[in-house]
């Protein structure tokens, strides 16, 4: 194997199209998924490119140093991208010690391991560190977030993975670890878990049951199509600069009221129901506290240095994650159960 590439958190959402990227793109790699296999992990998203001979799986948790350990003592580690984390908005806010735990003192160990392990041979070696554009706080009704925009976090979560950006950064200041920060907007697609807002309407849209939309409705998100930040974590892997951070986002701002109303006309239209009757279901909630109003990205870095740009418009996203959620409900009814 050329190269053995550590992938945390490679079972959950985002990094299960990842690993399956990278499993597949580069047979010559060697491809570790290190994940803990909470609720939010699920080795069913893998099951496609578990037996291929690059691919290795560990269950092991950021937090016991010695899963780490054993890792980096097993095999000659070359890059890490590491998406591990809690990263549910709500449940930070009903519990914020496990993302702080997770997000930044996990994030601190595995980079104690990659000081530690690399200290003698920095050449060619990458930590790469997956974080969120809700780091950044929230915009008014224009604007857009660039890198060099000021940290604002209002979230426990944000908090915790702005933390873990800084830390991320010091490690490299302090102990010259390469690293590399992606800072990407909301992602959507298949193996979402159905807590988040698109498969969670989904999912009630299908069992006609209430759609609950936060406030008034008109809390403004960018989307992005899983696969194309997966694209994109792998162009910023490849050819990012060491020591830079890069906005990734799908220069798709919806609001979710428009959002909700738009799957429930896709949906209605698929599943043969009067055109419309989806919609009866919305009801507004109580807001949560915190919510940050509207995010959004100025994404001409990676489309300059790098030449990345989102590959399919909202619509064709859309229709996609809604088709594999229909053809996998027996995925959705399972990740139910796990909660
Ligand atoms: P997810 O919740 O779907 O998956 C997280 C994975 O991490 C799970 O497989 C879980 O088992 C694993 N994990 C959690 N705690 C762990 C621990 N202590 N040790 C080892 N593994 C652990 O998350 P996601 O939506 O795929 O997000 C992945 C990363 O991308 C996160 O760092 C998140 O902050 C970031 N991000 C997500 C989005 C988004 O819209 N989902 C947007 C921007 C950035």
């Amino acid at each position: 194997m050329d190269k053995t590439i550590l992938i945390t958190g490679g079972a959950g959402f985002i990094g299960s199209h990842v690993v399956r990227l990278f499993v597949t793109k580069y047979p010559h790699y060697r491809i570790i998924n290190f994940d803990a296999l909470t609720y939010a992990g699920n080795l069913a998203n893998l099951r496609d490119i578990q037996e291929k001979p690059n691919y290795v799986f560990i269950q092991g948790d950021l937090n016991n140093i010695k899963d780490i350990e054993n890792v980096f003592d097993q095999y000659p580690i070359d890059g890490i991208i590491h998406l591990a984390a809690e990263s549910h908005v709500d449940r930070s806010i009903d519990d914020p010690h496990s993302f702080l735990q997770t997000n930044i003192l996990g994030t601190a160990y595995l980079l104690d391991m990659a000081r530690k392990y690399w200290k003698d041979n920095l050449d060619n070696k990458r930590f790469y560190h997956i974080s969120t554009d809700e780091v950044y706080g929230s915009l008014g009704d224009v604007g857009l977030f660039s890198e060099t925009s000021p940290y604002n976090p209002q979230s426990p979560y944000s908090a915790s993975k702005a933390a873990s950006d800084h830390l991320v950064r010091s490690y490299g200041n302090t102990y010259r670890v390469p690293y590399l920060i992606s800072n990407c907007s909301n992602n959507y697609g298949p193996n979402q878990h159905p807590e988040k807002l698109i498969p969670l309407m989904i999912k009630k849209i299908l069992k006609e049951e209430n759609l609950p939309i936060y406030g008034d409705g008109k809390y403004t998100r960018d989307w992005l199509y899983v696969v194309d930040h997966a694209q994109a974590i792998d162009l910023v892997f490849h050819q990012g600069r060491i020591g830079q951070s890069y906005n990734i986002g799908g220069q798709n701002e919806y609001q979710n009221i428009d959002l909700v109303k738009l799957l429930c006309q896709l949906m209605d239209e698929k599943l043969h129901r009067n055109v419309g009757s989806s919609e009866n279901l919305i009801q507004y909630v109580r807001d949560r506290p915190g919510h940050d109003r509207r995010y959004a990205l100025d994404i001409t870095k990676i489309a300059n240095e790098l030449q990345w740009k989102p590959s399919v418009t909202f619509e064709e996203g859309l229709n996609q994650t809604i088709d594999w959620y229909l053809q996998n409900q027996t995925w959705l009814n399972h990740v139910d159960l796990l909660i």
